[in-house]
């Protein structure tokens, strides 16, 4: 194992989340120390799987309590790190009615951590994970690919919470940077995700495995007309992890949005691996009409009408050539996602499921026993 020098201990913040426990395993995997922020360490299900997602690190995993809307943690939380990775953000799977609920704790937790890292200094380096609904808020075909210049409209006919609170604490902590004096001054880079698919890890299912749970649990009864970007959460992590100690990383954003699926791309894909394991995935596209009536009824589908139909892709020159990643392929991170949902029980266990590597692994066990 062998760490990049002058990196001394790195915080990741919100460390039981879904992309940050990959984030831990592969800075663990690759020697580094580091300390996450949970919001309560007595949290079994949260705490529990991110003690083992290392076997015999050289350095056992550190973990504090700190939430974005109380100051007091912060300073405590950076304490001796030269590195963090600030991935903690409200993630809904609803825009709540009341906006600031989400935008409040997204915005001014940014702010807190980047402060805390001025007040304590020794911090070399931040990494924010922001999104590419801070570059965009996909309501577009586009001809070109959308590059990191491109920021979201802030007047966009989404009234997505989410997307907005990730533009405005994306730019909040640029401007924060930005306005530091030279003495405090630390480097500053950023992730931009798409939609994230892949292994779960973490001990509890979030807003990103709602997709998957719905196809496969066939709700809604029909497909809509809708493009998603996606990206795999074991590149998300890498991507942070280089772009930690990458020289060219600094001053940047890094779109991580290599594929695009349609909604019935993702349900053919799942039906292909999953019909014979007891799942029935919707087969009938449901016309532009029908949602539009359906969301009279239902807040979440009236949210995705204005997507309808389009298809954003982006610039990926970032991910792939600066920071060198080569993305998995959209199809094995979507079956790797519901195979790891339907074992940790995330999606309803059908009778007549199984997971192949197990019965790989099986064969594998008795074969070896009946050869020795
Ligand atoms: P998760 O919901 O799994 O993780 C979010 C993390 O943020 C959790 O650890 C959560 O802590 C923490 N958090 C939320 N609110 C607070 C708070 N008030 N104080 C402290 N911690 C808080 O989502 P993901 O892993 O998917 O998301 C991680 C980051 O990636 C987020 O910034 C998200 O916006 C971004 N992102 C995600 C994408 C995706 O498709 N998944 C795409 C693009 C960006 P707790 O466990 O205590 O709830």
């Amino acid at each position: 194992m062998s760490t990049e020098p002058g990196v001394e201990k790195v915080l990741v913040t919100g460390a039981s989340g879904y992309i940050a426990t990959h984030i831990v395993k592969q800075l663990q995997e690759a020697g580094y120390k580091v300390r996450g922020t949970v919001r309560s360490l007595t949290n079994p299900k949260k705490v529990g799987p991110l003690k083992e997602l290392c076997q015999n690190p050289a350095h056992e995993l550190e973990l504090v309590e700190a939430d974005l809307t109380n100051d007091e943690c912060w300073k405590d939380a950076v304490q001796g790190c030269s590195h963090v990775i600030h991935t903690a953000s409200p993630f809904p799977d609803k825009s709540p009615k009341d906006e600031s609920v989400i935008i409040k704790p997204a915005v001014e937790g940014t702010t807190r951590v980047l402060q805390a890292c001025v007040d304590v200094g020794g911090v070399k380096r931040v990494v924010l994970t922001s999104s590419i609904l801070a570059i965009s808020d996909l309501t577009e075909t586009n001809e070109e690919p959308i590059t990191e210049e491109s920021w979201r409209n802030m007047n966009s006919p989404m009234e997505d919470a989410y997307g907005k609170s990730k533009a405005l604490a994306e730019k909040a902590a640029w401007d924060f940077v930005e306005k530091l004096p030279a003495e405090s001054k630390f480097e500053f880079t950023v992730i931009n995700p798409a939609m994230v698919l892949g292994p779960v890890i973490c001990g509890v299912p979030g807003t990103s495995v709602e997709v998957i749970r719905r196809i496969l649990e066939r709700d809604p009864p029909a497909i809509p007309k809708l493009n998603f970007s996606v990206c795999d959460v074991r590149d998300v992590a890498k991507a942070h992890v280089i772009a930690m100690t990458h020289p060219e990383a600094p001053g940047h954003r890094h779109i991580v949005a290599p594929h695009s699926l349609w909604f019935r791309e993702m349900v053919d894909i799942l039906k292909e691996e999953f019909t014979n394991k007891g799942y029935k995935p919707p087969s009938l596209m449901a016309p532009p009409v029908l949602l539009k009536v359906v969301s009279w009824f239902d807040s979440s589908v009236k949210y995705i009408l204005p997507l309808q139909g389009h298809k954003a892709t982006f610039s990926n020159h970032r991910f792939t050539e600066v920071l060198g990643v080569k993305p998995y392929d959209a199809k094995d991170s979507l079956i790797d996602m519901a195979y790891t949902c339907i074992d940790k029980g995330f999606i309803v266990k059908k009778k007549q499921y199984f997971n192949p590597k197990d019965q790989q692994t099986a064969e594998g066990t008795s074969a070896s026993s009946s050869s020795s």
